[in-house]
């Protein structure tokens, strides 16, 4: 999926995606959750010129839609991914637990998107090499959030993270390959 990404907005030293999303190609294959090995700290992609298309066309959704620089995923912890989206579903995949998931600012942009009938779900990562775990938390979120209750709607968020942080995981079975080459 290639969605329209806002023109202002660059990665700039983030490179969360690149450690969170499993590949399984021909040219590159990661586990889910190790960091890629063309990855270098603070450099980014090592062979950008001729990175994979995945590498490409797949993006975060703090890269599409306006959401404030506190989103930024290397930041808040939180990548907003983006399958789903056109089943109406935005899945906050919380890679780290930050202050920001404590913040106004979550409260009030997802208080939004349930206002407007989008769905919510919350993802936490597993071990290195596991999928992740991932559940709708629209219905458990609403009550918090017809309240204005910040401080429940935080509760309820960590509750669920916590609840799927006992997930039964299970591997994604990909051995890692390196050999893109130009
Ligand atoms: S090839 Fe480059 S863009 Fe793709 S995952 Fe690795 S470091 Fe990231
Ligand atoms: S997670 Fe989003 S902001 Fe971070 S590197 Fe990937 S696309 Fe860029």
């Amino acid at each position: 999926m290639s969605l329209p990404l806002l023109p202002d907005r660059q990665c700039g030293g983030c490179v969360e995606c690149c450690r969170v999303i499993p590949l399984s190609l021909p040219e590159l294959s990661k586990p889910t959750g190790q960091l890629c090995a063309y990855c270098v700290d603070g450099a980014g992609c090592s062979v950008h010129a001729i990175r994979p298309q995945t590498c490409r066309t797949w993006f975060c959704l703090w890269r599409v839609i306006e959401l404030s620089d506190d989103w930024r995923p290397d930041r808040s912890g939180v990548v907003v991914r983006p399958d789903g989206i056109e089943d109406g579903v935005i899945t906050l995949f919380v890679v780290r637990r930050s202050e920001f998931l404590a913040s106004e600012e979550l409260f009030a942009v997802v208080a939004g998107w349930l206002a407007e009938g989008v769905e919510v779900a919350l993802s936490v990562p597993g071990p290195v090499g596991t999928y992740p775990a991932r559940a709708v938390v629209s219905d458990w979120l609403r009550p918090a959030v017809e309240a204005g209750d910040p401080d429940d709607f935080t509760r309820r968020v960590l509750l669920s993270l916590d609840k799927l942080e006992q997930h039964d995981w299970q591997p994604d079975g990909i051995e890692p390959r390196y050999a893109v080459t130009g």
